[in-house]
């Protein structure tokens, strides 16, 4: 297994005018170079807490658990604590040349007053020391790679000028440019319409082919991830609640939520078949139920056992862990 990013107990509270709150409880998981993990559940399960916390984009309310590692492994072979990232310079390689992040919407990334090509060639000087024309042709090569036609045209707009299937193109290009090891995507596709969606996920894959990146794909859509994803951690409230290889889960789900996410995806083969959506809101961190986060919204709660004691992670065979009570007999104690 070549990992290039491995988490152990992240943990991170807030302090707020109501007290602290803990929105992310002592997730772990991996990235191994060239895969993607799919990080999967409603809003308010935690998944963009936990990988901003990657990038070191925290607010300063935000406190770390002790207990709290990320290693990541940089592109020159060097071990990485990010928790124990300090200096500014540090910090600038970690975001964008080491780990490059896109959004949902484009223009959390692009500032509306430059063109796309000049944010490109800055983001290029930045992290792979080029300027001038070198610059600018390789922003026109990473816009031709991402499909965008006549980019050395296009290169000069801004982005107001940009379609939003475009403008997303040009903020993959943008994260790209600089020469990420691993690309954290937080839903990217969501603004999209079904076809530019298909052709962005498409696209997404045949560039991590080609340049072998690591990527976390974070969505609240389970048919999203089973087109992107080699693994998948399904969170709910903070904690990761079952993981495994995504055909795994997918085919044969354990965790009633992950049963829930898979029954709301609606299917041209059960056009009939009424959605059925999980009942219930995801709480609010500050509101955790006791025992299992889940058991108020769970059909197959059992009264007595579920609503006081959380359930142990459990590893029912090799590459799977769940946290439900339904499962606490099977496999091992997960790692
Ligand atoms: Fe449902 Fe109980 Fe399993 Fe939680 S532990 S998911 S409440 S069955």
């Amino acid at each position: 297994m070549n990992k290039m990013l491995t988490v152990e107990d992240l943990t991170i509270s807030f302090r707020t005018d109501e007290g602290v709150i803990t929105p992310v409880q002592k997730v772990s998981f991996e990235v191994e170079a060239g895969k993607t993990l799919g990080l999967v559940g409603e809003s308010g399960s935690g998944k963009s807490v936990s990988t901003k916390a990657l990038m070191r984009l925290l607010p300063g309310s935000a406190v770390l658990d002790r207990a709290s590692r990320m290693r990541y492994r940089a592109k020159d072979g060097r071990e990485i604590d990010i928790e124990n990232v300090r200096s500014t310079r540090a910090l600038r390689r970690l975001r964008g040349g080491e780990i490059g992040m896109i959004f949902q919407e484009p223009m959390a990334s692009f500032s509306p007053v430059y063109s796309i090509g000049n944010q490109m060639m800055e983001a290029i000087r930045l992290h792979r020391g080029l300027r001038g024309r070198a610059a600018r042709a390789l922003a026109i090569e990473m816009l031709d790679k991402v499909g965008i036609s006549n980019p050395t045209a296009r290169i000069d707009q801004f982005p107001h000028e940009m379609s939003g299937g475009m403008r997303q193109r040009a903020m993959i290009a943008l994260a790209l440019s600089a020469g990420p090891n691993l690309l954290i995507a937080d839903e990217p596709t969501t603004a999209l319409d079904v076809t530019i969606q298909a052709q962005v996920l498409d696209l997404m894959r045949s560039l991590q082919d080609e340049l072998g990146m690591g990527m976390i794909f974070i969505t609240h859509d389970l048919g999203v991830i089973a087109q992107i994803a080699d693994e998948i951690a399904v969170m709910y409230l903070g904690t990761i609640v079952e993981k495994g290889p995504t055909r795994e889960v997918i085919r044969n789900p354990m965790h009633p939520y992950t049963v829930g996410l898979l029954e709301a995806i609606p299917s041209l083969d059960r056009l009939e078949a009424r959605l059925k959506p999980v009942p219930g809101d995801i709480p609010s961190p500050s509101e955790r139920p006791s025992g299992c986060a889940f058991h108020p919204r769970c059909i197959q709660a059992v009264s007595g056992l579920c609503d006081v004691q959380a359930p142990p992670e459990r590893a029912p065979r090799a590459g799977r862990a769940v946290s439900c009570w339904l499962h606490a007999e099977e496999g091992r104690t997960a790692a």
